[in-house]
Order: C-alpha cells, then structure tokens, then sequence
C-alpha cells in the first residue's frame, strides 16, 4: 500500500494526515501552531510514529497560510513568505519538513489546496473554471480556468481586492494591516465583523444588520471575480461563512450588484448554482495536501503510480 502525508497549515493550528493512493485517511491529528521549529518538530514526531506503524511515506504535500514565496527561478514554492505572524516570515517550511520526515515536501497554499480537493472530489466535481474562497481570519482564495489552477508571478491574494465602502460604514478603520479599510480582508474578515461588533461574529444572530453588510462587500468581491474569471462556481468556505443565512444574502446583494449584466447568460440566470459553500467542509485543505503529494509522486514516477492509482 502506497502512503502518503497530508498537512494543512494554519495560523492557529496545522492538521496532519496520512492516506493510502485512493485518498482514505488512516490517521490525523490537530497540533497547535507554536514556533516554526516546534511546530515542524510535533509534525515530525507524528508522521515519524505514523511510519513506524503504517510504513514508510511516498511524498507529502503541504498547503500553507500564505503569502508564501517562490525560489529563486520562480517555479516552486519554498517558503512563508512576508507574513506578520511571528517567527514565521521567510521560514523555508519545506525545506524543514524534507529535513526530518525523508521523503520529498511540495508546499502549494492553504486554498489552492482546498480548490483541489473541492474540484476532484466536492462540490465543483466535473468544472473547469472555478475559483474558491476562505472568509474566516483572513479571506483568500485560488482559480482554476480550463482545469487549470493558476498563480501568476505569486499566487492570488483575492482578499486584498479593493471595494468601495458603504456610506453606514464610513466610520470603521478596517483591519488589514496593509490597507486598513480598502481591501475586502479589511472589511468582511472574521475580525473585521469582531472589530465592528466588539465580539466574535459567531455570538451575532442571523438578523443583525451586520449581515447585510458583509454580504454587500462579499457580493461585491464576487461579482469582480466574475467580471475576471467567468467562472462556473464560486465556492466560499471558512468559518464566516457557517453564519446562518448569509450564502443566501450574498445571493442576492450579487444579483442586484451585477445589475443583469455580466458576459455568462448561466451565470445570470443561475446565482445560486454559482454561489455555493465547500462540499468537504474542514477536510478540504488536508485532502487537498494529500493530492498534492500523491500528484507529484505520480509526476515523478509515472508508470509505477498510474498503475497504483487506478
Ligand atoms: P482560519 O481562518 O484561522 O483558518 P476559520 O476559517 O475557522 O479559521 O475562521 C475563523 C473566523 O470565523 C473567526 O474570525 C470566527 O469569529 C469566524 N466564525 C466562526 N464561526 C462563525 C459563524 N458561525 N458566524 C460568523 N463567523 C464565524
Ligand atoms: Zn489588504
């Protein structure tokens, strides 16, 4: 049986997993994220435990917190790259893991692998244009046009798109450390909606105006990718988005935000097929390391593992 490791690395915590080639997880677990060496260290000890017990690791795919950066050709993604978390700007993540777990390490973000994971196996299955956002701590994001996940230069930062403010909310300062008030993480993250309620977002009930509000800026953020992309589905995940209500508010504010205009007759007709929420909920970050690693041992030994992944 072929294993590979999965890791899903998040500003609060990272969940390791290891799976066989048809993707079925045997074992997980949560770690807090500490220090970059401690935290490499825990993962480390888990996936070295696993081993012992399951066998060795074919490859590892890792899908991070970004920003994260590129070598120095530009191909591959080596490292964070100029976070504000602590301790963590620049650390090759990696080239670290590769250090103590043996096997090859490919790091991609946090959701692009979400992307991947919602497109082979959620709620995009079959889709060939789709771009997948988080609106939890921060918002970010990853596109795939014509079965193809794209990256640009860097990769995208779709919460850091800018959009005009409401005039009821001409008051607030926003909370991204870079735009304040002007990009959509500023407005419509998870601390954002805190900043403005002076509590967790999760202790508001689904008819407090705050909700009109975030699914004015969301809708807006969806109604640029649209207008760029042209996608099939947009699908929103993280924790904001368990509000009660709010995916069908956004429904709505992009229908009266795109006006009846935008280049897709089936997108203007079919807003709530558009619009959805992720099919694998937490799991789709950690599935989409696993298919990360299993892709690019595929990659690596073509013959070998196209007759083990049939
Ligand atoms: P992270 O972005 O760190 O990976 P999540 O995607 O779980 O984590 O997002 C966490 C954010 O989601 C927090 O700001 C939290 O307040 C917010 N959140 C969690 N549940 C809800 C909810 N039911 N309604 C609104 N906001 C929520
Ligand atoms: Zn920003």
């Amino acid at each position: 049986m072929r294993l590979f490791g999965g890791i899903e690395g998040g500003g609060t915590k990272f969940v390791c997993a290891v799976a066989d080639e048809r993707l079925n997880i045997l074992s997980e677990t949560v770690l807090p994220t500490q220090s970059p060496e401690q935290t490499v260290e825990a993962i480390a000890a888990f996936f070295n435990g696993q081993q012992k017990q399951l066998g060795p690791v074919a490859a590892y795919g890792v899908g991070s917190f970004g920003p994260l950066r590129r070598d120095t050709a530009g191909q591959h993604f080596v490292g964070i790259g100029n976070t504000p978390k602590a301790g963590w700007k620049g650390f090759a993540l990696p080239g670290a893991l590769q250090a103590r777990l043996g096997g090859p390490v490919i790091l991609d973000t946090d959701v692009n692998c979400a992307l991947r994971a919602e497109l082979e196996m959620g709620s995009a299955q079959g889709m060939q244009h789709v771009v997948y956002v988080t609106v939890g701590t921060g918002i970010g994001g990853g596109i795939c046009i014509d079965g193809r996940l794209i990256n640009g230069s860097a990769h995208p930062e779709i919460g850091h798109m800018l959009v005009p403010k409401l005039s009821q909310d001409l008051d607030f300062k926003g909370v991204c450390p870079f735009h304040g008030d002007r990009c959509v993480e500023g407005l419509a993250s998870g601390p954002a909606l805190a900043a403005r309620l002076g509590h967790p977002a999760q202790d508001c009930g689904p008819d407090d105006p705050i909700w009109q509000l975030q699914a004015h800026y969301l809708a807006l953020m969806c109604h640029n990718l649209i207008q760029t992309f042209s996608p099939q589905r947009i699908v929103l995940g993280g924790g904001v988005m368990n509000q009660v209500g709010l995916l069908e508010k956004i429904q709505a504010a992009l229908r009266d935000s795109l006006r009846g205009y935008c280049a897709s007759e089936r997108i203007l007709s079919g807003i709530h097929e558009l619009l959805t929420v992720p099919a694998l909920n937490g799991r789709a970050g950690v599935l989409g390391a696993l298919m990360l690693a299993r892709d690019a041992f595929s990659r690596s030994t073509p013959s070998k593992s196209r007759a083990l992944c049939e």
